[in-house]
């Protein structure tokens, strides 16, 4: 590398330097409450296999199937010759499962926002967008060339304020938010967001990422939790978390989809989904829809470890969902608390700045249906030793 590229060697050692250099793990098995991680037996405590459908028998089949009969690639863009009918049948399910008229699928969840953001706001409209949203939220809005207004966090009064202001004199007014916020669990306040948004005649989209497979009934997501069926225009989804394989999608209004596949980049220009991905899709949401059970012990499973946790005396913040961040405050503790965990065989990642603000760094644990008692108990004795070990309890 020529001296061109100098700035990337300072750029790293930085990052070395300063702690925030990110040692990217291998995992040497598939998903589920236990993986060989570099060479190692450990309980995963920081997947988003939520109801542990990544390595689930029914969807292993249907994806099977989909290879003999489809083959391993989509061949093209979906708006060319990529949409086979398994992706029709996919969007389908969707909309059954959110109770929309209909969906569009993505590549990703990141696909999803980057590709319908962008398609529904412009330089004379006007984003209102929570300060913790996802990163995909920011670059999308980034793209729209729209005003960006960031309104406090889970504020529905702050947003109101800054439409009362902002929102009057731009063409449209896009609201989005993430239901579930990934970093403390904690939820949207989506009934009062969905006044705002009909006082001031804006769109309302959320980000329903970390809710779908966890919140409502069956799992059918943060609208369904909070019974705002059909008043939300658009739901965002990803099908790499809860449904344990990848992709996105869109639901809402049958105008709204078909613009969709006309205008949003993502679906016009990257190649579609793989059919053994999307019929393991298709399959997820089947199981959602026709057993709650995985969703249940996911609760129950949480529930246990909360408590457990609080009793020991650890802080775990303000989390509504399974995600249970357990509070250290310097990057540095929660690096090193994150690095004992691992020797004493639980996997149970460190996040710190500038994924959570300074200060607030912490161990982020994602419980799993896949976990048993026997697993979360071994889990709460190593976090109180090590929490002992480093004074934090
Ligand atoms: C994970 C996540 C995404 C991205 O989904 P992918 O399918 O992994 O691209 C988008 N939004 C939120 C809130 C997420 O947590």
């Amino acid at each position: 590398m020529g001296s061109k590229f100098d700035f990337i060697l300072d750029e790293l050692r930085q990052l070395k330097d300063s702690g925030l250099y990110n040692q990217i793990r291998t995992i040497e098995s598939s998903q589920g409450a236990w993986l060989v991680v570099d060479g190692r037996r450990v309980l995963n405590l920081c997947s988003n296999n939520y109801l542990g459908l990544a390595n689930q028998p029914e969807l292993k089949e249907a994806a099977k199937q989909a290879l003999e009969q489809f083959g391993v690639g989509s061949g093209a863009v979906r708006s060319i010759a990529g949409t086979m009918s398994l992706h029709l049948e996919l969007e389908k399910a969707l909309a059954g499962f959110k109770h929309t008229e209909a969906a569009i699928s993505y590549q990703s969840g990141v696909c999803a926002n980057l590709g319908t953001i962008p398609a529904l706001v412009g330089k004379e409209d006007a984003i209102f967008s929570d300060e913790l949203n996802h990163a995909s939220i920011i670059d999308g809005s980034r793209l729209t060339g729209a005003k960006r207004f960031i309104y406090p966090h889970r504020d529905a009064k702050g947003l109101r304020e800054v439409l009362e202001k902002e929102g009057k004199s731009v063409r449209r007014r896009l609201i989005v938010t993430d239901g579930v916020f990934s970093m403390d669990g904690d939820l949207a306040p989506l009934p009062e967001l969905v006044e705002v948004a009909e006082e001031y005649d804006a769109i309302l989209m959320v980000d329903d990422a970390h809710g779908e497979g966890v919140l409502g009934d069956h799992g059918r997501g943060i609208a369904d939790y909070f019974g705002l069926r059909g008043r939300i225009d658009i739901e965002m989804g990803t099908m790499s978390k809860a449904f344990g394989v990848v992709g996105g999608y869109i639901a809402g209004a049958n105008e709204l989809i078909e613009y969709l596949r006309q205008r949003a980049r993502p679906f016009i220009f990257s190649s579609a989904v793989t059919p053994p991905d999307v019929a393991a899709c298709i399959a997820a949401v089947r199981l959602l829809e026709s057993s709650d059970e995985l969703v249940k012990q996911l609760w129950e499973n949480a529930g246990y470890f909360k408590e457990g946790m609080k009793s020991l005396g650890f802080d775990i913040g303000h989390s509504e969902t399974p995600i249970t961040p357990v509070m250290l405050g310097e990057a540095k503790l929660a690096r090193q608390f994150s690095r004992r965990l691992f020797e004493e065989k639980i996997f149970a990642q460190a996040i710190g700045y500038p994924t959570v603000p300074m200060g607030k760094a912490r161990l982020r644990v994602m419980i799993s249906a896949t976990h048993t008692h026997e697993d979360l108990d071994f889990a709460l004795n190593v976090f109180q030793r090590v929490g002992k070990e480093l004074k934090v309890l």
